[in-house]
């Protein structure tokens, strides 16, 4: 189905073709079509699948066809989302599709100076991209008014609970007008973000873009089972291998994150870390080191890996399984996305195989193992290591592969 039959304007569909979009993601054949219709809209998915796009334009082509005459520009749209990261992508995303449509739109978030931020709403904007606590700040110092919201987007709610927004988000709920279009968006849906969402919308369409569907499906997955002690020389043997130009790792904890980050740098491989500790600042330019490739390695947890979207990142490892099998999947959603090439490596160790099994209830499938390589787990848990066949060591696989680092992941099944 093309962008057209979707009945979204000209200025919008020309902005589309020139980033290259072809066709619809599911989401966004689901989301569009209800958004404008004026309903509001409770949005199962998790990052990768397009969701910015199925909110974004939407809300563009709302605010450019029933635009105020004359006069200061009045905030019409309003997007919450978490970290600065999102916000960023978000504002870009914005100006990416909107390029033709003459809207403008802004992006506030703490750890900087505000200066730019209240220039740029005193001048006056129709699209306001926003963390919480930073918004809130500025409505308090009047620089900011929700009065004229028609459109209120709020995004990655079960990570705003996580990181303890939830009553900030409360209270800048509170500042809007009864009358409005509402936009509610989960990657998982708690009890407590269900409750939020009642409470936010109104006779809201659903729509689900389960982990099962083609996004996930579309990334090579394996599992390396080793021992704990032994995952940081399996990382440096993995990546010697010059087809992995960048990778992002994940470890569970900022304290694991620095340590793979000195272990990689004192192996020459240029690696720097993302997460809660570092400022926004240190953590932006971590980011942008790394999609210029100038950083090999991003090691993230998963909080600050929210905001990561990088274009054609191939490889994402797990160097410690996360413990709640939806993580897994936010996880390996910041690669193949929307429909990229994209591989998941996951280093297993004794302690982690239950995680590993209640991702694989999760996702619905075996990982294949890749087990030739040279740190094997050790006896003491080979009876709760599942079995797996052999085809030949991950050197060979590596030297004879047609394109390697491509299909040397060639994972086998494990026997249970
Ligand atoms: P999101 O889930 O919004 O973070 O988007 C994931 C990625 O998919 C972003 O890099 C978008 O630029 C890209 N994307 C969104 N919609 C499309 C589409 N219809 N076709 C191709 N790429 C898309």
């Amino acid at each position: 189905m093309p962008f057209k039959s979707l009945h979204i304007i000209e200025p919008i569909l020309r902005s589309l073709k020139e980033e290259g979009y072809t066709k619809p993601t599911p989401i966004q054949e689901q989301a569009i079509p209800i958004l404008l219709q004026g309903k509001d809209l409770l949005g199962c998915a998790q990052t990768g699948t397009g969701k910015t796009a199925a909110f974004a334009i939407p809300i563009l082509q709302m605010l450019s066809e029933n635009r105020p005459q004359g006069g200061k520009r009045k905030t019409r749209a309003l997007i919450l989302t978490p970290t600065r990261e999102l916000a960023v992508q978000i504002a870009d995303s914005f100006r990416a599709y909107g390029k033709y449509t003459g809207l403008t739109n802004t992006v506030i978030f703490g750890g900087v100076n505000q200066g730019k931020q209240t220039s740029s709403l005193n001048r006056g904007v129709d699209i306001v991209i926003a963390t919480p606590g930073r918004l809130l700040d500025l409505m308090d110092q009047g620089f900011v008014s929700l009065r004229d919201v028609e459109m209120f987007v709020l995004d990655e709610a079960d990570r705003m609970l996580d990181m303890g927004f939830l009553n900030d988000v409360k209270k800048i709920i509170s500042h809007l007008p009864h009358e409005r279009q509402s936009l509610f968006f989960s990657a998982t849906m708690p009890p407590e973000i269900v409750k939020l969402a009642h409470t936010i919308l109104h006779n809201p369409e659903k729509v689900t873009i389960t982990p099962n569907e083609p996004t996930v499906d579309a990334i090579k997955q394996y599992v390396f089972f080793v021992d704990k002690a032994k995952k940081k020389d399996l990382l440096l043997y993995v990546l010697d291998d010059d087809d992995i130009r960048t990778a992002l790792v994940f470890t569970r904890t900022k304290h694991g994150a620095d340590i793979v980050v000195r272990i990689l740098t004192q192996n020459n491989i240029r690696a720097e870390a993302i997460h809660g500790n570092k400022s926004q600042n240190v953590r932006q330019r971590a980011l942008n080191n790394f999609k210029a490739q100038k950083t090999r390695v991003l090691v993230a947890t998963d909080i600050a890996a929210r905001g990561i979207d990088v274009d054609d990142l191939e490889f994402v490892i797990n160097y410690e399984i996360p413990n709640i099998p939806e993580t897994y999947v936010h996880r390996i959603g910041r690669t193949g996305r929307a429909g990229a090439k994209g591989t998941a490596l996951s280093f297993c160790d004794g302690g982690e195989l239950p995680f590993l099994n209640d991702i694989e209830k999760l996702i619905k499938k075996e990982i294949p193992a890749f087990n030739d390589h040279p740190y094997p787990m050790s006896q003491e848990h080979h009876e709760k290591q599942p079995a797996k066949n052999s085809h030949g060591s991950f050197h060979s696989a590596k030297k004879t592969a047609a394109t390697p680092g491509r299909k040397k992941w060639r994972g086998q099944k494990r026997r249970r």
